[in-house]
């Protein structure tokens, strides 16, 4: 047979694989990765680079750029201690060029991952054509199983003039800080690049819709990071909706607020929300049914409507974390290629802020607790250590909220450095099902300021929460 003819005739054929992966970020890279080591034959399809948002433009990049931030601090501070140190000067491009590079290993690393645990890589958007089939470019792929995790994607509201706005994932490019910043937004993505950009020397604008920042946090929390953000000399403008936006001769964005009055920033970011990345997935032909939040609807298996048709992470309508996408990926390939079973407790999942200060907390707040049921409140509202010699005036706050009747801890809420590292120990506490004796009997390490919390001995009296 002449080699063209039957080169089209192979690329006719379907390529058939146990499980196909539509997206190779967190959740989909790990449950193919899992799939793969059971034993199944797994592909997976992507678009864009490797590691999908929280690798490219997301958890990664941030975090680089929080450590960045960080330095600011740590001159700032250091004379006290007996430094000194010349005026430091700071070079965002250095930054972003040292990120790209680290960015760039991650993306291979992912790549070489993914092919050593045997999964096959189809570069290209991929797209269901009717249940089980998926079409990648010009190939045609047939799975048993299809997994859909292409995560997630920011959101705008419908401002005029909103294409003068930059959403997160353009600041992974940017070229220049802006001197002045306007984000709009109080939730996460907001309050980590106000702490970025303003240790990075931009003055930096929060203006967002609720009294404070972080909403679905404990009231406190959302408080004490309020107070220390203006501290730090972050505008915050609570209760103030945008009205347009308009871009000036001189190129920088001009806002108006709906009480009328005006501001002019170099840059502003949109940090309203995400949503799941869903469409021109084909999730019509396929008959997989989306929600009125835009995610695909699963159950507790991550089943869709459509038999041996799945979906994790984002592009749910669930807790869009990393880990959370991680653990949701790991479930399903264990339960559909016969590995242990792992089920997470969805509510113990810890989150971290990497605001400045930091703020992490693991399970319910205590206006939720006390919803359940009575609670005893145990706070704790205290500069740390460093800060007496730094001459820095932030404080740090903690705080446990634990069940009156049967001891349980419920909430743990920390305000303040390194608060991701310190809860980390205590969501795995709460998942074992730590009590307050428990903690109280749960030696301190000498001189931290985590062995605050299982030094906390007096609950706030009953009055204060009436
Ligand atoms: P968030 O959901 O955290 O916050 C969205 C913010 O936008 C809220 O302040 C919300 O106000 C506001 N908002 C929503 N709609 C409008 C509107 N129409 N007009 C004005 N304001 C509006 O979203 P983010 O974009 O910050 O982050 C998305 C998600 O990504 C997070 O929820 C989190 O799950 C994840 N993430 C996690 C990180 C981490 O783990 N460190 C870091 C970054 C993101 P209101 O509160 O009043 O509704």
């Amino acid at each position: 047979m002449p080699v063209g003819v039957r080169r089209i005739i192979l690329r006719s054929m379907a390529t058939h694989y146990d499980f196909f992966v539509l997206g190779a970020g967190s959740g989909g890279v790990r449950a193919a990765r899992i799939a793969a080591s059971l034993g199944a034959s797994v592909g997976i399809c992507e678009e864009a680079r490797l590691g999908g948002t929280c690798v490219n433009i997301g958890c990664v990049p941030k975090k680089l750029y929080v450590y960045a931030a960080g330095f600011a601090d740590a001159f700032e501070d250091a004379a006290g201690f007996g430094w000194s140190v010349e005026a430091p000067s700071f070079d965002w491009s250095t930054l972003q060029r040292n990120k790209d590079k680290e960015i760039a290993r991650l993306n291979t690393i992912y790549g070489r991952m993914l092919e050593n645990a045997g999964v096959t890589i189809h570069r290209g958007r991929g797209v269901l054509t009717k249940p089980g089939t998926i079409q990648v470019g010009d190939e045609t792929i047939t799975a048993d199983h299809v997994l859909i995790a292409t995560g997630g994607s920011p959101w705008t509201p419908d401002v005029p003039g909103i294409q003068h706005a930059v959403i997160s994932d353009a600041l992974f490019e940017l070229e220049a800080l802006p001197e002045r910043a306007l984000i709009v937004g109080g939730g996460y993505i907001a309050v980590e690049f106000a702490g970025i950009f303003e240790r990075l020397g931009v003055d930096t604008t929060v203006a967002y819709r609720s009294g404070l920042p972080l909403r679905g946090f404990d009231e406190d929390v959302r408080a004490c990071l309020a107070d220390e953000l203006k501290r730090r000399g972050i505008h915050l403008r609570p209760d103030l909706h945008v009205a347009s936006l308009q871009r000036e001769d001189s190129g920088c964005v001009e806002v108006m607020y709906e009480d009328g009055s005006l501001q002019t920033f170099d840059l502003v970011l949109y940090a309203t929300g995400r949503r799941p990345n869903t469409d021109g997935l084909g999730l019509d032909a396929a008959g997989i049914a989306v929600g009125d939040r835009g995610g695909i609807v699963v159950d507790d298996q991550f089943n869709t409507n459509v038999a041996n048709h799945y979906a994790v992470g984002d592009v749910t309508d669930g807790i869009q974390l990393t880990p959370v996408a991680l653990a949701q990926g790991m479930a399903l390939a264990r339960r559909l290629f016969g590995g242990p079973e792992l089920a997470y407790d969805p509510d113990t999942v810890p989150s971290a802020v990497f605001s400045r200060p930091s703020v992490a907390t693991v399970g319910l707040t205590e206006r939720q607790a006390r919803k359940r049921g009575p609670v005893l409140i145990f706070k704790s509202h205290f500069r740390p250590m460093k800060n007496t010699l730094s001459g820095r005036q932030e404080r740090s706050f903690m705080k446990l909220v634990v069940c009156k009747e049967s001891d349980k801890v419920l909430g743990v809420h920390v305000v303040g450095p390194e608060a991701g590292e310190i809860v980390q120990g205590f969501a795995v506490a709460m998942t074992c099902g730590a009590t307050k004796a428990q903690l109280d009997r749960t030696i301190g390490i000498h001189p931290t300021a985590a062995e605050e919390l299982v030094t906390l001995r007096t609950p706030e009296e009953e009055s204060e929460h009436v």
